[in-house]
């Protein structure tokens, strides 16, 4: 593989280097996250505590090494970072809104997420 810092726009439209080698290690780190929330998705009916510790080093890899879990992101609370399991979390729909209440039944915040437009496809949770 060739080794080039490839140019990137950052932040505030500022020119910033970043390092291959750094790319490379988010790029495995990218890969690790989604293998252990895969992991702990499959084991959430089985072992409720091991699915959570799975997800909780995937959030502790994503914030260590800068990568996005963008979708992903919804299965954990807003707040204490839990993952959020049918029996973690409670899932009310708002017609007012067009929303997901969202309350987490371990730290007890409630907070909400609007919904797309293709909003079908949150009709079965
Ligand atoms: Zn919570």
């Amino acid at each position: 593989m060739k080794k080039t810092n490839q140019l990137r726009r950052g932040r505030a439209g500022k020119r910033t280097f970043v390092s291959s080698k750094r790319q490379e290690r988010r790029k495995i780190a990218a890969g690790q996250v989604s293998k252990l929330l895969e992991l702990s998705l499959t084991n959430a009916a089985k072992d409720a505590q091991l699915s959570q510790r799975y997800a909780k080093i995937a959030w502790a890899i994503s914030t260590r090494f800068n990568v996005k879990l963008r979708e992903k992101r919804r299965f954990y609370c807003r707040f204490c970072k839990t993952f959020a399991l049918p029996s973690a979390i409670r899932y009310r729909f708002s017609k007012r809104r067009k929303a997901l209440n969202i309350t987490c039944l371990r730290c007890g915040m409630t907070y909400h997420k609007i919904l797309p437009r293709n909003a079908e496809k949150f009709h079965g949770r």
